[in-house]
């Protein structure tokens, strides 16, 4: 999960990287009063997930309340990169005397953690990285070893950081570690961390990624999770635990194991092709032990979509057998009763496949036909969603 940079900072200042004071905006008149608290010249960011606000007129200094409203209401709505400004962070500006990079992240590739740091910061990292790599040092970090001063000293030495704020940059440099550990992130980036005219060390942007895998440990991240901006569709199977992903097709699709639906959505794109090009509309894998239960909550899912216009179920029959899958669409299909509006192909193998298909025929629903090949139902699934 990304955050807002307002919450990104709110991070930083829980784990003492020092920040400037600020509060978010949603109206210019909010603004406006945020600016008289502050009661000094302030700086209007739009509130955004995308880089390059500063370029896009996302980022305006404003000098007095009024100048505050004023700059806010041109940015509240502001578009930046198919990004709709809703808030605005109106926080206390800074004078600049330097701007440097800083970042914490995962590098799945080489299996380690990496930290970044770069003396010539404010721009962007990617064209930095691209133009002038020797500018922007990468420094592994051990798990176990983690950052401690030393460690970080090395680190921003290597980021060419000036030496007359080489140790104020490392202590900054271990908070961020510890919020880059303490939040369970995958990445912490601060573009700009300035050095003020005075040699203070701010976080002046802040940008945080969260590992959802370790939300359990963080009940508090919960609060940070954009309601607004969430398909709506998603939030309630998640709401469900159900592993789902909205696309934008029309065959709805159902599957046990990520593997067997990422490749159900191979077929299922494939077959669309001679079908007027419909595509899946979702994934969504139901896992191991699919009980009726579970079929239902899926399956009430994708009726929900109103782009779905037929369901393939696709399951591998495995330490759940397939007669326990049939008789769980089944009772699925009789749980939603007058829910259930579409077809449905349903394709079943593997252990006990006979018996499931006994099951399914036995109980003879009006919308459900069963395929033997996977590639055969991918194909009438393809065929039902194109002429609904
Ligand atoms: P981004 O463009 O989305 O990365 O947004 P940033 O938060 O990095 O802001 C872009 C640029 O605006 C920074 O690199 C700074 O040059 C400038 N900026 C941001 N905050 C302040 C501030 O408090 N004072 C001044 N003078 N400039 C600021
Ligand atoms: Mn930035």
């Amino acid at each position: 999960m990304d955050l807002y940079e307002y919450q990104a900072k709110d991070l930083f200042a829980a784990h003492g990287v020092p920040v400037l004071p600020g509060d978010v905006a949603s109206t210019p008149e909010e603004a406006r009063a945020i600016a008289e608290k502050l009661g000094q010249t302030v700086v209007i960011k739009s509130q955004v997930k995308t880089g390059g606000r500063g370029k896009a007129g996302g980022v305006k200094l404003a000098d007095d309340p009024a100048d505050a409203q004023t700059k806010a209401e041109a940015i509240l709505g502001l578009d930046i990169k198919g990004h709709i400004t809703r808030k605005v962070l109106v926080t206390v500006a800074s004078d600049i005397a330097e701007e440097y990079y800083f970042s914490f992240l995962l590098d799945r590739t080489n299996r380690t953690f990496l930290a970044m740091a770069s003396a010539e910061g404010g721009m962007e990292i990617e064209q930095l990285a691209v133009e002038r790599p020797e500018a922007l040092a990468k420094v592994p970090v051990d798990a176990i070893k983690g950052v401690d001063l030393a460690k970080a000293k090395e680190i921003v030495t290597a980021g060419k950081f000036p030496e007359a704020i080489a140790d104020q940059a490392a202590e900054v440099v271990v908070k961020l570690w510890e919020a880059f550990v303490g939040e369970d992130a995958t990445l912490v980036e601060v573009n700009p961390l300035v050095r003020d005219p005075q040699d203070k060390i701010i976080a002046l942007d802040g940008k945080v990624t969260l590992d959802e895998n370790a939300g359990f440990r963080h009940p508090a991240h919960a609060d940070l999770v954009d309601q607004d901006a969430e398909d709506p569709l998603e939030a309630a199977a998640k709401a469900k635990d159900l592993n789902y992903v909205k696309l934008d097709g029309e065959v709805g699709i159902i599957g046990n194991g990520a593997g067997l639906v990422m490749s159900t959505l191979d077929v299922v794109a494939y077959a669309g092709e001679k079908h007027n090009g419909v595509k899946p509309a979702n994934f969504l894998d139901i896992g191991g032990g699919a009980s009726a239960e579970v079929m239902a909550n899926g399956l009430s899912i994708i009726l929900g979509d109103t782009d779905v216009k037929s369901v393939f179920v696709n399951v591998f029959g495995g330490i759940t057998s397939c007669d326990a899958v049939a008789n769980g669409i089944v009772s699925a299909l009789d749980i939603l009763g007058d829910k259930a509006t579409k077809p449905l192909v349903v394709r079943l193998d593997g252990n006990n496949v006979e018996e499931g298909r006994r099951i399914l025929a036995e109980a003879d629903h009006p919308l459900v036909t069963v395929v033997d090949t996977m590639d055969n139902a991918a194909d009438k699934a393809a065929e039902l969603a194109a002429g609904a």
